[in-house]
């Protein structure tokens, strides 16, 4: 592991300048849009001739609708909020979309040792950050203990032959941290099918790059100071055929009497998390993956989370909140991510 200090604080984020600073902007095509309670953007360098831009739009969206559709907690018609319906003990059939999320997401539940955790749902939505109305009261113990007595991945299981899922108890599922990554991973597929390579895709901060851009170059994403009321690029990471996931509290909290709560629950706890990292960004060959991990380093925490960076050899980028400023830290498979004089 490596550290080092710095007096400015600097985030991995998604704010892509590939495009708007680059001598090659003229041949890039942006699409943008709103997707999953937050925006799109996918940007494309090799846009075949028989492909038109409706239909690059049309795939792009067709593809984040999808995904929406079978996985958002925000719609009572969903897959997803159908299944969190269902009752216990009767296998459930979803698509093979949602089974592939689910499937994953118990996957790192396990060698995250718990800390991602994708039935920690009634816990999300009692802390205020779920479908349901916002509450400005800190939750009851009471129900805070029925709440979590809800949470458990092992009460899931799955019958893969058939795409089934079945609860064992009354768990009730939440995909937020993990469908915005699947959501790129799907249209960078998409875009594949097209004949379309060189590409960036972007969902609400997760990104996934496909090959260079025409002129040979990376994409290129920039490092984000980590404030609430303002972006401010630092410097950039090169991105080529990899994903980049980053979670981070300073723009979704939850705050009673000046103290604040992060949309990040640590399952173990049934809390919100409450040390002092502020972001933490993985890069993944998927989205999907990248994107769970992310969460599963905020709840794990500075030490216990880069300790098991390590040990998986991923690269992680984290900031950490230290009394003089802040603190970056990042794991050894991160270090080719990062310019050489900052290393
Ligand atoms: P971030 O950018 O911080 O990762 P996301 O929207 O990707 O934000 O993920 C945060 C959401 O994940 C929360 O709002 C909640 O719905 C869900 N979540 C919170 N804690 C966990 C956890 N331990 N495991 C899985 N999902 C979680
Ligand atoms: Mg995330």
């Amino acid at each position: 592991m490596k550290t080092f200090q710095s007096a400015i604080i600097w985030l991995l984020l998604s704010m892509m300048i590939a495009g708007c600073t680059s001598p090659d902007s003229a041949e890039i095509i942006e699409f943008s849009g709103r997707t999953m309670g937050t925006w799109y953007s996918v940007k494309v360098a090799d846009l075949p001739g028989s492909i038109s831009r409706q239909q690059v739009a049309d795939t792009i969206q067709s593809e984040l609708d999808n995904v929406n559709q079978k996985m958002s907690t925000y719609r009572d018609d969903s897959e997803l909020s159908k299944f969190n319906h269902a009752p216990v003990g009767a296998p459930f059939e979803v698509s093979k979309d949602t089974y592939q999320v689910i499937s994953r997401a118990l996957e790192i539940w396990r060698l995250s040792h718990g800390a991602f955790d994708i039935t920690v749902g009634p816990l999300v939505n009692l802390w205020g950050f779920g479908p349901s109305e916002k509450t400005q009261t800190l939750p009851s113990k009471s129900d805070m203990v029925a709440a979590w007595e809800r949470v458990g991945s092992d009460s899931l299981m799955l019958h893969s032959n058939v795409y089934q899922v079945e609860k064992v108890k009354d768990v009730y599922l939440d995909l937020s941290a993990i469908a915005k990554g699947y959501g790129v991973d799907k249209v960078s597929l998409a875009l594949q099918d097209l004949g379309v390579h060189r590409f960036l895709v972007e969902v609400g901060g997760e990104v996934r790059a496909g090959a260079d851009k025409s002129d040979g170059n990376p994409w290129r994403v920039a490092l984000e100071e980590p404030v609430s009321d303002q972006r401010k690029v630092h410097s950039v990471v090169p991105l080529t055929n990899v994903a980049m996931a980053t979670s981070g509290d300073y723009r979704n909290f939850f705050e009673v009497k000046g103290k604040r709560y992060s949309h990040t629950i640590d399952p173990r706890s049934g809390m919100p998390v409450e040390h002092n990292l502020v972001s933490a960004t993985v890069i993944l060959d998927n989205c999907a993956d990248a994107d769970a991990w992310a969460t599963a380093f905020m709840v794990l925490g500075p030490d216990e989370g880069m300790a098991m960076a390590e040990a998986y050899k991923i690269p992680l980028y984290m900031i950490i909140k230290v009394e003089s400023g802040f603190e970056s830290r990042y794991s050894q498979s991160f270090a080719m991510y990062l310019p050489k004089d900052s290393r």
